[in-house]
């Protein structure tokens, strides 16, 4: 088994004192350790961001790629190396602004990965523009009277394009974020898990205690994850704004939504719906292609 501290390297973390970085990757850590997986067994892929500085501290392969661009790296790791289980890390403004597109489009295909995105609702980075989920009306340094957009909301976007395992953590509460990796990084299909993680340098709303004091596990209630219905319901009932407060507004985290067997995008299976449907070869050997285009 590779310890945590094995998954660590021995580069000090540049992120601020505080920052919901630390718990998101200590939670990754345990996760990977806890489940026994070899450092030869999977893969990273990271976007651009204050998330993606964790390619120095966490000790596997992968590949920290361009801005918004983790999810198509990710993919192609996907098709071309089926032996690994990939992981994918990307921000808010990464994965939810530039990387929208690719966003929805891999949702919808349900390629076999995970897919943690580290949602600070502000650009930490580039020092506190408003990112695609920040609240609405909240000042920030790009829009000092407040962002005047409703923000992205990931869960009900997931669902909506019928994502099959979407589940919301929070950065201040590491046994329960380990236990949502745990789960993700085993489901069969795309899983999304976004975390909130508090900026604590920019984003002087959502802060660690703002949380602490809203935040409730589903697995504590009577919840169903099957129900595709209830928890898009859920997702926008719950959605939080600035009029948010510990009394009116309780927002919740763990498995919003699972759904096993349904066939992977590299599965390539369309036997259910064409009969008589077979898979082709794939084709490994271009030279005659090649050859033939010259
Ligand atoms: Fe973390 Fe924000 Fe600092 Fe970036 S700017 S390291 S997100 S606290």
């Amino acid at each position: 088994m590779t310890t945590v501290k094995e998954f660590t390297t021995p580069l000090k973390p540049t992120w601020c004192p505080g920052c919901g970085n630390f718990g998101m990757y200590e939670a990754l850590k345990r996760a990977l350790s806890e489940l026994g997986w070899a450092k030869n067994e999977f893969a990273v892929v990271w976007g651009i961001g204050c998330h993606g500085n964790g390619a120095d501290f966490l000790d596997v392969q992968g590949v920290h790629s361009l801005h918004g661009r983790a999810l198509p790296a990710a993919m192609g790791l996907r098709l071309t190396r089926p032996d690994l289980n990939v992981i994918v890390e990307m921000g808010d403004g990464d994965g939810y602004g530039i990387g929208m597109g690719h966003f929805l489009h891999t949702l919808r295909r349900n390629p076999n990965m995970t897919v943690i995105a580290h949602n600070n609702q502000i650009y930490g980075l580039t020092t506190g523009q408003a990112s695609p989920t920040t609240d609405h009306l909240m000042p920030t340094v790009s829009t000092p009277q407040g962002v005047l957009e409703e923000p992205v909301n990931p869960i009900g976007l997931a669902l909506a394009e019928n994502a099959t395992f979407v589940a919301r953590g929070f950065a201040g509460d590491i046994p329960h974020l380990t236990e949502l990796y745990k789960q993700a990084m085993l489901h069969d299909g795309l899983a999304l898990v976004d975390v909130f993680q508090p900026c604590v340098t920019w984003n002087h709303l959502n802060t660690f205690k703002w949380f602490r004091e809203r935040v409730y596990k589903l697995e504590e209630s009577d919840w169903d994850p099957t129900d595709r219905d209830a928890a898009f319901e859920l997702s926008m009932s719950t959605f939080h704004d600035l009029a948010c407060t510990p009394e009116t507004c309780r927002i919740p985290t763990g498995v919003y939504y699972r759904r096993e067997g349904v066939a992977t995008y590299e599965a390539g299976d369309h036997s259910t719906a064409v009969p008589g449907w077979k898979r082709a070869e794939a084709v490994r050997d271009i030279s005659a292609i090649l050859s033939a285009s010259t």
